[in-house]
């Protein structure tokens, strides 16, 4: 009977479609509300949403005057709603263990690179040097390995730190949701989760071995970490592994869906572009998939008009010009001083590093004094914390250390109520 009402509604629909041009399918994928995002981003991508067709206008390619006019509008709509501000974090490296095979990283299962996992103590120590540079936004980052990231290891790490370090955020392998679940109650409020490429076969051959195979089960992370009580959410692809139309037209998708869908959550988004890695130090970008500089800024630019309200990230991954450039553009978070190493900023593990085979530790036969843990990839920004917050109060804008606390939650509402009227 349901099915007999449901056929006659989009038989009604259909009709309607061909007097005002109105389309069924686009209405019957932003409806089915109860289906998860793998479900519909195949339709999603053949009929696009209005915010959609309107990021493919702003991708065309544009006069420098209309260049110029974007970049103003993304420029003025960031200010009125962030100020001129700039939250800064930096990534802590706990891990370089992986089980996944992703062709484009240095921490892959089959590179025979020198891993360590630093103990929640080491953790400790170089989250007190960020502490101590400013940091209060701290991004924990893990390769995927359930031996050496095991079972309790993260939440030890979040229960050494939360008191102390506001903003915790996580970017390490998809769980499942009752894992994500305790991450929460253990103090983690962020999650970053990048679909690296939305292009299902790219994704099939770059993601060889491990658990990182299966497109789909990464593709709804985000909506089980939203499911979990994750306050903010971090998406992207990692630009230079398909074509990049394509990944942005497939994230301005998800971000549709996420906003129609996660309402409750704060997003970010993020538009890394491949750098070289450990591995593989001569990388250079294929010209058929590369994200040139001035696509990079019309899509930060297009994004910004598109939604408001998201966070933008640029990462050290960027040259310091470039960073400089772009800063007042609609990027919020920025990234400083940052190492890609566990241990990198204070040499934490250096004492414990060995290679890693087929998920068996292996000694070194020679160790040598100075030897780090080996990098995910280069960074391309080295300069200091410092550096970049006087980069930024050069250009009027000031650098954001703290923008949330926990005790926001527990406060009474009178008393957010008098904050805001002060
Ligand atoms: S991208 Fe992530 S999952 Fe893939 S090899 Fe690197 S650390 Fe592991």
């Amino acid at each position: 009977m349901i099915l007999f009402f449901e056929n006659r509604y989009v038989a009604a629909l259909r009709v309607r479609k061909q007097e005002s041009g109105f389309d069924v399918r686009w209405m019957l994928v932003h409806f089915r509300r109860e289906m998860a995002f793998a479900d519909v981003f195949a339709e999603m991508m053949e009929n696009p949403t209005p915010r959609m067709r309107r990021l493919e206008q702003l991708l065309e390619n544009r006069s420098a005057a209309e260049f110029e006019q974007q970049a103003g509008q993304a420029q003025l709509i960031t200010r009125r709603n962030f100020g001129k501000t700039m939250r800064l974090f930096a990534p802590l490296y706990v891990s370089n263990e992986c089980v996944n095979n992703c062709q484009y990283c240095g921490f892959s299962r089959d590179s025979g690179i020198l891993r360590t996992t630093l103990t929640v103590e080491q953790v400790v120590t170089e989250a007190k040097f960020l502490h101590d540079q400013g940091f209060r936004n701290i991004l924990l980052v893990a390769g995927e390995h359930p031996k050496f990231v095991s079972e309790g290891y993260l939440q030890k790490c979040l229960d050494a730190l939360k008191s102390w370090v506001p903003t915790l955020a996580l970017e390490v392998g998809p769980m499942e949701h009752p894992q994500y679940q305790e991450m929460v109650h253990h103090g983690a409020e962020g999650l970053v989760v990048y679909q690296e490429t939305y292009h299902r076969e790219t994704y099939q051959t770059l993601h060889t071995a491990g658990p990182k195979k299966h497109f789909d089960w990464r593709l709804n992370c985000p909506e089980r970490a939203y499911a979990a009580g994750f306050r903010r959410i971090g998406v992207g692809a990692l630009f230079g592994l398909a074509n990049w139309r394509f990944e942005a037209m497939a994230l301005c998708a998800h971000l549709d869906y996420l906003y129609k869908n996660c309402w409750k959550a704060q997003f970010t988004v993020a538009f890394p572009r491949m750098r070289p890695y450990a591995g593989n130090y001569q990388y250079q970008p294929d010209p058929e998939r590369t994200l040139p500089d001035r696509a990079l800024v019309q899509l930060i630019t297009a994004f910004r008009i598109l939604f408001p309200q998201i966070g933008i990230v640029l990462s050290t991954r960027e040259p310091s010009a470039f960073r400089d450039a772009v800063a007042p553009l609609g990027i919020t978070h920025m990234s400083a001083g940052a190492r890609t190493e566990p241990g990198g900023y204070t040499g934490a593990g250096s004492d414990d590093l060995h290679l890693t085979v087929r998920g068996r530790r292996v000694e070194l036969e020679t160790k040598t004094a100075g030897q780090k843990a080996t990098e995910q990839f280069q960074i391309h920004d080295q300069r200091s914390m410092q550096e970049i917050a006087a980069m930024l109060r050069r250009q009027g804008i000031d650098p954001i250390w703290k923008d949330w606390d926990p005790a926001l939650l527990a406060a009474p509402e009178e008393s957010l109520f008098f904050v805001n009227q002060s």
